[in-house]
């Protein structure tokens, strides 16, 4: 049995294969967005949200309901791309009830505030966190060659 915290992997799967034939396999917007659930469907040349809005003059950003519409007024301005693409899936995810909520149940507008706080760290986590950790990765291969060039200028030296 599944973690309860673990996202269900064959509803993801099959969400973005259905977003995947939507849009067409392999396609991609000429700023280089490739997720599905980001382009526009029907769009020739394809276009991603982001940059249709851009040429409409419209805002990139989007309100995002952090514990869904239903359960909580509460939004935070997120990229139209990543909304369509991270955040409103992650909310898929949720069990049914808790996002729609129909009874305007208290305990579910609860457990709808922490799945919406656990999917914004994650977001955040995974936009702005693991990017800077890549980046001191890859950094650390040029420090190594740094080091070792180093060396050799002082073997150099001594002999
Ligand atoms: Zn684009």
């Amino acid at each position: 049995m599944a973690a309860a915290t673990e996202r269900d992997p064959i509803r993801a799967h099959y969400r973005r294969a259905v977003a995947s034939r939507r849009v067409g396999e392999k396609a991609q917007c000429a700023c280089g967005e490739s997720r599905p659930e980001a382009l526009i469907s029907g769009s020739k040349p394809v276009i991603c949200a982001k940059c249709r809005r851009m040429t409409k003059g419209q805002s990139i950003m989007d309100d995002h309901h952090v514990a869904g519409r239903s359960n909580s007024p509460v939004t935070i301005p997120v990229p139209v791309s990543d909304h369509r693409a991270v955040l409103s899936p992650a909310q898929y995810d949720w069990p049914k009830e808790t996002l729609e909520n129909p009874e305007e149940l208290d305990l579910l507008k609860a457990a709808a505030c922490i799945r919406g706080y656990i999917d914004c760290q994650d977001y955040l986590t995974n936009k702005i966190l693991r990017p800077i950790a890549e980046l001191l990765e890859r950094r650390t291969k040029l420090e190594r060659r740094s080091r070792k060039d180093q060396r050799n200028v002082t073997k150099s030296a001594e002999a």
